[in-house]
Parts: C-alpha cells; structure tokens; sequence
C-alpha cells in the first residue's frame, strides 16, 4: 500500500491507472486512501460496498472510491394492465425525500382499489442526432434529400454495429447550413444509447462519404440527450408510455379525502395552466419524483430524469367519477446494459421479474416502462388528492418533515 501511496503522491504512478497493476478491490482501497490523506477526510463509509466491483470498474465508473448508499423501499402493491406487465408489483424507490414513498403507496392503493391501472406503450425508440456542416443552402437541401432517397442503405449500415438496434425512423431539418439526422432505433432490452451512438456513427460516415457534408458532431442535441427540449416531448424519445385509471367518486373520497370536482380543478389550474403559465414542459405535479427513484433503484440513468420526467396529466370528467391519465412521451429505460448489472440494482429488476434480455428482446425492458408509468400515475393521484384536499403541508409535518 505504502509504496503505491508514494508513487501516488510523486506522481509517478496516475490516479486512474491503479487497476492496471491491482485487482479493483485493491487499487479502490488504495485510491481511496490517496483521496483521504489529499483531502483529510474519512471515507470509510464510502468504502463499506457490497456490490461487486469487477463489473463496475470496466463498464460504469472510472476512478472508483467505493459506493454512496441510498435507502430503497416499496410501494405497492400496485395492479397493472398494460400490454407487457400485467399483474400486481411492489415497486422499488431509491429515495431521501420523506414521505415520497408514502405518497406513492396511497396512489398504488387508489389504483389497485380501482381494479388497476390501464397501460399502453405508443411508441419505442431511441434516438441520435448528428449535426453536419454544409457549404451552402443548396448544399444542404441535397444532403437533405439524399438521406430521405437512401433510407435503405443508411438503415444497413446502421445497423451492422448491433444485433438488436433497428432504425425504425429517420428525421432531417436544417439550420442554414447546418444539417441534423434525427436516427431512431428499436433498441430491443437495452436502453441503447451507446448502441445507437455507434450505429449513427456508421451511418454519418456513409453521409458524409456520399454527399460531401462534414460530420461536425455524433450528437447535434437535437437528439435530445439530457437536455430539456421540446422535440422529446413532441416527437418522443424511448419509450412513449400512458398510464391511466377510472376512479368513482366514493373511491376517491373515501382514499384521497376529495372529491372528483376538486381533483378535476387542481389538475387544471396547476398541472395545465399553472404549467403553460410558467412556460414548463411538464404539465405534471411530482413525476420527476417517481421517476428518479426507480431510475436510481433499478440502474437506469439518473441523467434521464431530465428527458424521462416530462409528463402530462389529465384528468377527464366521466359520467360516475374520473378517468386520471399520465403521459410520458420520452422514457429511457433498459434491463440489459448500463447500470443494470450492478447487483443491488439487479435485484430491484428482478423484484418486478425484469432483470436482463427479455423473451423476446424487449418484452421485459417494455414492461418496466409500463411499470413505472403505473408508479408516476400513483404519484399523481396521491400528490393531486393532498392538495385538493389542502393536506399536502400537514401530511409533511406529520411525518416530520
Ligand atoms: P450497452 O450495454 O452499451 O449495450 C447493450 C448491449 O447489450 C449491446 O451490446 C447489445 O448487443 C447487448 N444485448 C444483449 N441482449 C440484449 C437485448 N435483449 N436487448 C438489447 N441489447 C442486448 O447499453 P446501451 O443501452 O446501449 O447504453 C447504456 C449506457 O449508455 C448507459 O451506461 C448510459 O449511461 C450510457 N449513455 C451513453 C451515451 C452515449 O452517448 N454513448 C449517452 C447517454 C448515456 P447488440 O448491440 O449486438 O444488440
């Protein structure tokens, strides 16, 4: 250790390259202790892992120091009807907001109350948008049309990178001279943003063989990758996904201490007008929330949440009650892939039954779409019935926040 620690300090030996001569457990303890004597402060806790760490030092995190923990509980249960999932699940949060996973489980109990959620998946596909350079206008309305008049040969040589990524679409626009090719992709289990980086990058050469127009960038951001942006929203990105539920209005009087008319009016005033006045993109009340706790649980890409978390609320008056619905137009998810091996994730995805390929590929990472659209539905009911019912402030309280 001693010795490691010196050429550390000395630099003669990098930070980053203490795997080459250590196994990670190792070169992880020993980097941490660099980071500790640099910084005079114990991470000792940091370094207290049970995950396993060969994995995860090639495919997820460079420079390792050990782990942050962050408490996971459930919801649920909760019953979905949805194309894929069908059955009733305990939903995994990973969380440090109280009163969060209360506020689901309520919802959960209003939709298994009302005999389930309906579910539906409109639309799948992962998208990458490389920006080219043109000489002129002109220049880049022939590219422009190029592109549209060869979709055969992009799409083949898309994808020879990947067994399971298929373009399923091709968008162009223009800026000037700049040109942006909008790929979409079924990406099977994976949520396949690295997949269909590598495939667009086939895909752009050939264009830029072919037409002349320089390939500025792999990603132009009109992707949109971890941005806000209109165009997720609009056009989607991953899986479009709905969820929603009729309520009676003894059921939600009797859950959510409301009635449907107030329900109804909250939605309105708050997640539609209050949203279009504050010119926000999401006309939702809290599914950023869901969102991120199952993103975090189950090994999806927190990063997402930007992209993942756009949703619209509604909720229709119906002749006996109310038909509540969320519709998240651009979710990225996968169970294959990313930080889905890591074991305490797996176990989350394996706690829905959607660890890994699924049979067919993308049956299981469709199905976890499905699932978490139930959660942000939950989500919804519950935060929209607590402030219909003006409890949000005293249930907080309640729980000590
Ligand atoms: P990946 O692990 O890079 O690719 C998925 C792999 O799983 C592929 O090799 C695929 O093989 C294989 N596979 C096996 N069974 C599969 C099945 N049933 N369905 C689909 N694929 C299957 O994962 P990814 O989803 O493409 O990328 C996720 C990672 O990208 C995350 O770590 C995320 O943080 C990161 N990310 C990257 C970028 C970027 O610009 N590169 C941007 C944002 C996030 P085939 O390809 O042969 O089918």
């Amino acid at each position: 250790m001693e010795d490691y620690l010196r050429r550390l300090r000395d630099g003669s030996l990098k930070l980053y390259a203490l795997e080459k001569e250590l196994p990670p457990k190792d070169a992880i303890a020993i980097r941490r202790r660099f980071i500790e004597e640099e910084t005079g402060t114990s991470l000792s806790r940091i370094g207290d892992c049970s995950v396993a760490l060969d994995a995860i030092v090639k495919k997820n995190c460079e420079n390792m120091i050990g782990t942050v923990q962050v408490p996971v509980g459930v919801a649920g249960p909760v019953i979905i009807r949805g194309e894929h999932a069908q059955g009733s699940w305990y939903l995994p949060l990973a969380t440090t907001e109280g009163a969060l996973i209360a506020s689901v489980n309520r919802g959960c109990s209003l939709i298994t109350t009302a005999g389930g959620a309906d579910v539906r998946i409109f639309r799948d596909g992962m998208t990458r948008a490389p920006v080219f350079a043109t000489n002129s206008i002109i220049h880049a309305k022939e590219v422009t049309d190029w592109i549209a008049a060869h979709r055969d040969d992009i799409s083949r040589e898309a994808e020879s990178t990947t067994r399971h990524g298929k373009l399923t679409g091709i968008e162009t626009t223009t800026a000037g001279t700049s040109v942006f090719m909008r790929l979409s992709f079924s990406t099977g289990d994976a949520m396949g943003m690295n997949m269909v980086t590598i495939a667009s990058a086939k895909a752009a050469e050939l264009i830029s063989r072919m037409t002349g127009a320089r390939l500025i960038a792999l990603s132009g951001n009109w992707c949109t990758d971890k941005k806000p942006a209109a165009v997720n929203m609009v056009m989607g990105r991953g899986k479009t996904v709905s969820a929603g539920v009729h309520l009676t209005g003894e059921m939600v009087e009797r859950v959510l201490k409301t009635d449907t008319a107030s329900l109804l009016e909250v939605n309105t005033r708050k997640n539609l007008v209050g949203s279009a006045r504050a010119g926000s993109l999401g006309f939702n009340a809290q599914a950023a929330n869901i969102v991120a706790a199952m993103f975090i649980a189950c090994g999806q890409d927190p990063a997402h949440v930007v992209e993942g978390s756009l949703c619209v609320t509604t909720v229709d008056p119906v002749p006996d009650g109310v038909y509540v619905s969320v519709t998240l137009p651009a979710l990225p998810v996968g169970t294959v892939g990313g930080g889905t091996g890591i074991g305490t994730q797996a176990e989350c995805l394996r706690l829905l039954g959607v660890s890994g390929g699924g049979d067919p590929p993308g049956s299981n990472s469709r199905k976890l779409a499905e699932i978490i659209a139930a959660g942000v539905l939950a989500g919804e009911l519950s935060l929209l019935g607590a402030l219909a019912a003006q409890h949000l402030a005293r249930a907080h309280s309640t729980l000590g926040r």
